[in-house]
């Protein structure tokens, strides 16, 4: 009777729990997460302590509240939301695609607002794509379900994976292959190992980003060492989308998953390989995508005039992948806030040229196209400064181990991640300018500077004239997890406060001390903290 009771209990346990199969299925794994809301922040942003605050004083008369939070922060949601207008139409790769619906009306949008700023030339301007846009069209990837892995296991799906640039349609449909797990794919990890014909593997770390990853290549490096397929799996939060070229494989299906699918995977290989069945373990991949031409994209353009019609170029891409909150709704954000105030302050030396460009993700160039459509700006730019990526909350690991993730959990911290500075041509007058961004303004950056300047700033190389900003990729650089939410307002204003006192400074200072190079003789000058 005792026995019955138990079956019958047991039985009502594991109809409550659709789950339940799970404590056998899969070697024990439980089953692999959903997919991260891309419409919410993948991590706690409000926790015990609030960021670091910005308490910058409104000089009477100044227009400084052009620059608060709260004003930059209401631009960067509207960015945001034309990213969402692309989500609800259903684009997949969504986001402000240049040259799709949502970046025309985010492009629209801003020179709406920079006319209303009082730059009455405010326009935009139209450019021919060179070459196509892959646009994948649905896919898939499945782990394949096999009984020897436990009572139960079935088929899963991987809902993180997203399809990596250039990818073809696989020819049939859906490809399936067994695994091989290949470490961070370095030739150290593939001593020995046949990847041939096999779907690879890869353990990416995004270290701080995947700007800065070392497994950038590693995916197109197994696809000519003849892996059908590879799988870029991300050690990060949650169980984002990422998407970037440079975990591509030309024509060969590419994914990359998010941190839970990452685990998972990882996980069900060990286990298999454990129990010698690791030949058995198959991954399914389907994709059909195809090459989109003749796209227009667009930059929009406007000045303030000054006294001389040398320019100080200021420059913000506006395209972005998926929500792009940081990259780069926070720097078009800035942009604006520094064309409003500027707009509101006494004719400036310079005509200061405002650029929220096409970007540089592709298709087609927006510094680029700008340059070729003005030729007048070629001999009369002094100065090019880009906002971009200003304000990443800096993700910390955390202090627990994640018990469906990779290592230990992730966190933020009280402020923003350090950015790098470049200044092209090391004028010592521009370095002394950004030694008070973290000194006289809080914001944070390495303590080294260089002449690096990667970011949407190679459209403008031909003009050969210095450029300079700060930037940082971030976590969810490229990721779902690149939300509204994960820009704190307070660095969104230290960013904007300081690129203000950086044009300002420049605009009045001499030329040559703008142009002139490293090791030029320079007296370091006093800047008071306001
Ligand atoms: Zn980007
Ligand atoms: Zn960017």
């Amino acid at each position: 009777m005792r026995k019955a009771l138990t079956v019958i209990l047991l039985v009502a346990a594991a109809l409550a729990l659709p789950n339940a199969a799970d404590t056998t299925a899969w070697f024990g794994t439980p089953g692999p997460a959903p997919l991260s809301d891309p419409r919410a922040p993948v991590m706690k942003y409000d926790d015990v302590f609030a960021p670091l605050p910005a308490r910058f004083t409104h000089r009477p008369g100044t227009f400084d509240e052009l620059l608060d939070a709260a004003a930059l922060k209401a631009d960067q949601k509207k960015i945001v939301g034309f990213s969402l207008e692309s989500l609800g139409a259903g684009d997949k790769v969504w986001g402000r695609r240049a040259a799709t619906p949502a970046f025309m009306h985010t492009i629209e949008w801003a020179v709406s607002a920079l006319k209303a700023a009082g730059l009455n030339d405010a326009r935009v301007e139209t450019y021919a794509v060179p070459g196509t846009m892959w646009v994948p069209q649905s896919w898939q990837l499945q782990v394949i379900g096999d009984p020897a892995f436990g009572a139960g296991t079935q088929t899963v799906t991987l809902r993180s994976a997203f399809p990596q640039p250039g990818g073809a349609s696989i020819p049939g449909g859906t490809l399936i292959a067994p695994v091989i797990y290949v470490g961070h794919g370095t030739d150290a990890d593939l001593a020995g190992r046949d990847v041939a014909g096999k779907i690879a593997v890869v353990r990416v770390r995004p270290e701080p980003s995947l700007f800065g990853a070392g497994e950038q290549g590693v995916a197109l490096k197994l696809a000519k060492l003849g892996a059908a397929g590879v799988i870029n799996a991300i050690e990060g939060p949650g169980n984002a989308q990422y998407i970037d070229p440079r975990f591509a494989c030309g024509q060969a299906p590419c994914f990359m998953v998010g941190g839970q699918d990452a685990w998972f995977l990882q996980e069900v290989i060990g286990k298999a390989a454990k129990a010698n069945l690791l030949d058995r373990l198959k991954v399914g991949l389907s994709l059909t995508s195809r090459e989109q031409d003749g796209l227009t994209s667009a930059n929009g353009v406007a000045t303030i005039r000054g006294q001389s019609d040398t320019r100080i170029i200021i420059n913000a891409h506006a395209d972005g992948y998926f929500q792009g909150g940081d990259d780069n709704a926070s720097g078009l954000a800035v942009l604006l806030g520094l064309a409003r105030y500027f707009a509101k302050q006494p004719r400036p030396k310079h005509t200061l040229m405002f650029v929220a460009s096409g970007g540089h993700h592709g298709p087609g160039n927006g510094p680029a196209s700008l340059v070729a459509a003005h030729p007048e700006i070629k001999s009369g730019t002094l100065l090019i400064l880009n906002l971009e990526h200003v304000a990443y909350a800096d993700v910390v690991r955390g202090k627990v181990r994640a018990a469906d993730n990779i290592g230990m959990s992730w966190e933020t911290s009280v402020t923003e991640s350090a950015k790098a500075v470049g200044v092209t041509n090391e004028s010592p007058f521009l370095f002394d300018l950004w030694k008070q961004a973290s000194r006289c303004y809080g914001v944070a950056t390495y303590q080294s500077a260089g002449t690096t300047v990667s970011g949407d700033l190679g459209g403008y190389r031909p003009l050969n004239v210095p450029m300079t900003q700060m930037i940082q990729s971030g976590t969810f650089y490229h990721s779902s997890g690149d939300v509204y939410e994960e820009v704190p307002a307070e660095g969104l204003e230290r960013a904007a406060r300081f690129h203000a006192f950086l044009i300002a400074q420049a605009d009045a200072a001499d030329e040559r001390l703008i142009t002139a190079g490293k090791g030029s003789p320079y007296q370091p000058m006093a800047h008071p903290c306001q």
